[in-house]
Order: C-alpha cells, then structure tokens, then sequence
C-alpha cells in the first residue's frame, strides 16, 4: 500500500481554492504584502482563529522565531533557554540575535522540555524560555516562565491547533506564539511564517523587524533593525486558502491517530502521547522500552513500507556542530564566547541525557497525514505489532 506524503499531492491539501487565490493575486498585478491584500487578511484570520489581537506573517517558520526572539530584545550575551528536540530553525535565530542557547532537558516519553529541568536552568541572563510542542504535543512551560518573569515564546512549527490539557490553544498560552507553513507542516505555502500576540508592543516591533525597521506609517526613517522577511501576496493567498482547511486537516488527523493508539495501546514496550484529541499529530510518535531500539524496530518498518523514521534527528541541537566547535560569525565563535557571555557555554554529549537516549535508542516516529485512511492505519498497526513482537 502507498502512503500519503506532504511531499507530494496526494498528501496535501492543495486544490481550487488556491489556485483560484494565486490567480487573484497575479491578475492583481500586486505581488508585495506591503501593498496587497492577502497577507493582511491571512494576518487577520490567523489573529481570529486563534482568538488573540495580532498576527504577523514572515517568509519562514526561522523567519517567524527570528521575530519573536528580536521582539524580547535579548542583549548580546543574555540567555535564551530551549529544547534539544527541534527544528533548527529555533536555535538559528537566538545565534542571530547574539544571544546563547540553553539547552535544558526533555521529558523521556514527550521529549518536550522537562519544567524542572527548565526550573533549574534560570539564570540571571535568562531572557526568555523558547519552548517547543514537539510532533503536536503541548509543552507546559507556563508556570515555569511566570515564576521566572521572562517571556514565553512558544514554537508550534509542529503544532497548529494544538490544545493545553486545559484547552488553552497553542501559540496563545505564552506571550508569543511561532508557526509554519513550510512544505512538510500541517499546511503550506511552500514556505511561510506566522506570529501571533496579544502584545500591541511586541506586535509592532515584529512587523518592523520582518521589513527592515521601516515603520510604513512613519516616513523612510529606520529606528531599528530589521530584515527583509515579509511573506509575498501570492504565499499569502496560498496560505488563507490552506488556513480555512486546518481545522478539517486537524480532525481528519485526530480520527485516524486515535485508531492507531486504540490498535497499540495494549501492546507491551511502546508508549503513546497521551492526550490523542489534544495533540496535533504532525507526526506519530511512539516510544520504545529497551531492549526494543528505534533503529532496529524502523528498520524492521522500512522493510514492511511504513513510512517511519528513528530518532527523529541524527543528533540532539546542543550536539550539533556549529554549537560545539564550528565558527559562528566570521572565524570566531561569537556569541559564544565570554563576552558578551558571563562564561563560554558549553556543549556535545552528556548535557541533556534524556534527549539523547531519545535520539539514539528509544524514539520512533511514523509519518502521519490528514489523507490517511482506515487500511492506511491498520497496515501500520499491523507492522507495528510485527516489528515490536519480533
Ligand atoms: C519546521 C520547524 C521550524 C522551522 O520552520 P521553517 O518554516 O522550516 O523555517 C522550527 N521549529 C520547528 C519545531 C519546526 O518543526
């Protein structure tokens, strides 16, 4: 049997409406957001969806997580404390600001950020915590940033319409929220961004970071600094089209996971995410007890054509080598370095333990899609109990 992938058609919602969109925009002759339409309206769906006053759309999920980590205005030096499970695209933009990355600790069944392990990484150049909802699962940082008065910045890169076991949609818990319509998310644009906030500050900086400080409203003067990453007209409308289809996407998502964790949920040596209705199933994740290893267990998938991968990453993000040894900026390892650090960080194997057992032995993840169908799950339920019982 052949599985839906977001790399292609048959995985993805793509159809009429953005055709029909991206036709407006070229017969509109109006390309640029800054004098179109769509983005603007893309920002005010995005903003209603989600119940909060402000979106800001970017040219990428890195360009909207460059946005929020600019917005929180670290100093060279200060610390932003993340996860060591994610996309890169969360760490690149602390480097970019100068700011260092604090790894702390994951969860060893989530492998979302551990709140005591975040708890104890504080510091007095704690910025902000970045925390990522890894697959779709909420990460609860909440407390923890409260307690600590810094600004949340939630990444939902992985998460779109994702529910705190409270309700709470993601992206609307911290102070702002990062997602990403590149072409292997939930939806996309081929690659997009957006930011959402209730801060009319925060939102303002962003919007001027994402077009070169230049303030549209106030003349051609450029009190800050800024980037060009606005997100075209013709993304844009992609982008509302693909946004008016999520919730169905995350429904159709929701129905066949919990097929999937009804079908595994006896079976001795895995462990599932919890909340199945909650979770935003970008991927399905499923977690191995020794002595069953990710690698062996894929492998033994791959051969039955599963579409399902071991440890998600090659390495954990504090392992990876421009944090480690590489030079940053130019030949130097700035801003890893003391200064503009109060120390040098350091880095590599042995930091965060419970993610790298993750990585290398116990973390498999099956490759999920809005396209999958019943025989799609019980195929995949079936080699899963063949591979794990072999
Ligand atoms: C994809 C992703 C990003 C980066 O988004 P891009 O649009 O690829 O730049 C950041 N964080 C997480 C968790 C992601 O999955």
């Amino acid at each position: 049997m052949s599985f839906p992938s977001m790399g292609s058609a048959d995985g993805r919602t793509l159809g009429e409406e953005e055709l029909a969109g991206v036709a407006r925009v070229l017969q509109s002759g109006m390309l640029s957001s800054v004098w179109g339409t769509e983005v603007k309206a893309l920002e005010r769906e995005m903003a209603d969806l989600h119940g909060v006053a402000h979106a800001v759309a970017a040219s990428s999920g890195t360009a909207a997580l460059h946005l929020a980590v600019a917005a929180v205005a670290p100093d060279p030096g200060d610390e932003i404390i993340t996860s060591p499970i994610s996309d890169f695209g969360t760490v690149a933009p602390i480097l970019a600001q100068n700011a260092v990355p604090v790894f702390a600790d994951v969860d060893p069944y989530t492998g979302n950020l551990d709140p005591a392990a975040v708890a104890a990484a504080i510091g007095p150049r704690t910025k902000a915590i970045l925390a990522v909802h890894l697959f779709g699962a909420t990460a609860d940082l909440r407390a923890v940033a409260d307690d600590a008065g810094v600004p949340l910045i939630e990444d939902c890169a992985q998460a779109w319409l994702a529910r705190y076991p409270d309700g709470t949609l993601a992206g609307t818990a911290g102070t702002i929220g990062c997602f990403s319509l590149q072409q292997w998310k939930h939806i996309t644009c081929g690659d997009g961004g957006l930011t959402i906030t209730d801060d009319p500050v925060l939102a303002r900086r962003m919007r001027l970071f994402a077009d070169k400080g230049w303030p549209r409203d106030g003349g051609r003067q450029h009190a800050s600094l800024g980037m060009n990453y606005r997100m075209t007209e013709l993304a844009g409308a992609v982008a509302r089209a693909q946004l008016a289809k999520l919730p169905g996407v995350l429904a159709d998502r929701r129905r066949t996971a919990a097929r999937l964790h009804a079908a595994l949920a006896d079976l001795p040596g895995v462990r599932l995410p919890a909340d199945v209705d909650a979770h935003a199933w970008w991927l399905f994740p499923i977690v191995l007890d020794p002595p069953l290893t990710n690698r062996a267990v894929a492998a033994r998938l791959a051969a039955a054509g599963i579409p399902a991968r071991a440890g998600y990453l090659e390495q954990p993000l504090h392992c990876a080598p421009v944090l480690t040894e590489a030079p940053v900026y130019g030949g130097t390892r700035y801003p890893l370095t003391a200064p503009p650090a109060d120390k040098v960080p350091t880095y590599g194997p042995g930091l965060c333990p419970a993610a790298e057992r993750l990585i290398d032995s116990t973390l498999l993840v099956v490759d999920w899609n809005e396209r999958y169908t019943d025989d799609h799950v019980d195929e995949i339920a079936q080699a899963v109990r063949a591979a794990v019982t072999a």
